[in-house]
């Protein structure tokens, strides 16, 4: 009877289904009115109640003529299914890229910004095939590979019977021409759609017109994704911002869960940049920290690099970094250095207003924002003496807008704006003393 259910059960599920998650699966026991199964990892159990739970209790009706209760067992049982001489653990995890240990959930600072991308990869991680696939996208350096190479150490840490593989999209493309130059495309196709569980795919953006490979894909994904295997993939952009991919990979793409990274906030790019300082095992001062989280925060990577390079400076010195030697060393906020006039009045607008350049130059409408960029404008024609033409370049605006921040500026401090008229004056200083703060 147990060889009749697993027979029958196997003749309603596709060969690649029946040895990713039936491979441990076994009838233990048959008792009155209930067939009692066993399969060994925990995981593999749960997914398969509620995947095939009613595809079994249709088997089960079917082979007893009658409907049959069934439970399924979790035990963990040595591979005597074992038919080959492979490893005890027949599912050994596959990484072609290694991971870095740093980049684990523990690590990631959570904040507005990053919070849902956040709960998607742990959910994935938790519970691998629900969201199928989780495409995360965001600009360069916001936390896209930590996010995604953490999934991979806590599956490895909590699942580790489960075959996944982390690999960037340019290494895929590699692994396949190898694998053509050699005459083993079929091995690589075999391994890509049939051998894995889970996919980690990074940076999606480098198959950018390169048809051949995301054909590769297309058929790849497909088998993976029939198959219950869970695929997460990272990209630069929004699938709908994928120009030279074919519509029906970039459909696959948004078919799950599609989380976005922003840029985090001052409080958060604050907890990341004191997080990576722990890591390295360092200590700066948290003006610096401040400092730094705030000139960093469009691109993390940076913020590290900047870091990480604060710390060997104390280090080989023996001296507590402070702001200004901080500046020094970062180049940043280089009012005072050999900048022109325009470069430095830009950098003092953003270290009097707390704003980045990207703010400053944008088309930001918060308040602060506004007021330093129409504090920026007056200086730059009244101060500098630049052209309305050349005002407008600087501050990337059209020449009504500029015209219309001088006015404004202009009328406060005519009507004794004490606060404009300070920061006005403070901003002419800082760019014609030679070093500020100095
Ligand atoms: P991306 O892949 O999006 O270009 P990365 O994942 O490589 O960015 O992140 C750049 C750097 O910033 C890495 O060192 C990463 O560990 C760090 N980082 C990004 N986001 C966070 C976060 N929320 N908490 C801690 N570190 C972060
Ligand atoms: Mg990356």
């Amino acid at each position: 009877m147990k060889e009749k259910i697993i027979e029958a059960l196997k003749a309603k599920l596709n060969r690649r289904v029946w040895e990713s998650w039936f491979s441990t699966f076994d009838v233990k026991d048959i008792q009155d009115n209930v067939v009692v199964f066993q399969v060994g990892n925990l995981f593999i159990k749960d997914w398969l109640e509620k995947k095939y739970g009613q595809l079994i209790a249709k088997t089960l009706r079917e082979v007893f003529d009658k409907p049959v209760e069934y439970r399924i067992e979790y035990t963990s049982i040595q591979q005597d299914i074992d038919d080959n001489d492979e490893p005890v653990v027949k599912k050994r995890p596959l990484i072609l890229t290694p991971l870095n240990p740093i980049l684990t959930f523990e690590n990631f600072v959570v904040g507005p910004n990053n919070m849902f991308a956040y709960s998607a990869c742990l959910e994935v991680a938790k519970n691998p095939g629900k969201y199928n696939p989780l495409f995360l996208y965001g600009g360069v350096g916001l936390g896209k590979t930590h996010l995604i190479q953490a999934i991979g150490h806590y599956l490895f840490k909590y699942q580790p019977d489960l075959r996944v593989i982390y690999l960037t999209s340019e290494r895929f493309l590699n692994e396949l021409v190898d694998s053509i130059k050699k005459g083993k495309v079929q091995e690589f196709r075999e391994k890509f759609r049939t051998k894995i569980d889970v996919l980690l795919l990074d940076d999606i953006q480098f198959l950018t017109g390169k048809m051949g490979i995301q054909m590769e894909l297309f058929h790849t994904f497909n088998d993976l994704y029939n198959a219950g295997k869970q695929i997460v993939i990272c990209s630069d952009r929004d699938p709908s911002d994928l120009n030279g991919f074919q519509d029906r990979l970039i459909s696959r793409f948004q078919m799950g869960v599609v989380a976005k990274l922003e840029k985090p906030d001052e409080e958060t790019s604050f907890k990341i940049a004191r997080k990576m300082v722990e890591i390295e095992g360092g200590q700066l001062d948290e003006e610096v920290l401040r400092l730094v989280a705030r000139y960093f925060s469009d691109n993390l990577r940076r913020l590290r690099g900047s870091i990480v390079k604060l710390l060997m400076h104390q280090q080989i010195t023996g001296e507590q970094v402070n702001c200004e030697t901080a500046k020094q060393l970062l180049d940043i906020n280089p009012v005072g250095r050999n900048l022109n006039l325009s470069d430095k009045l830009i950098y003092a607008l953003c270290e009097e207003f707390s704003v980045s350049p990207q703010e400053l130059l944008g088309n930001s409408r918060r308040k602060d924002i506004i007021i330093a960029r129409q504090i920026g404008i007056y200086v730059a024609k009244n101060v500098l003496g630049l052209s309305l033409r050349q005002v407008a370049e600087l501050f990337n605006k059209s020449h009504p807008t500029v015209s219309h921040a001088i006015e404004k500026v202009k009328e406060l401090l005519e009507s004794q704006n004490q606060e404009i008229k300070s920061k006005v004056e403070k901003i002419s200083k800082m760019i014609s003393v030679k070093a500020y703060g100095q």
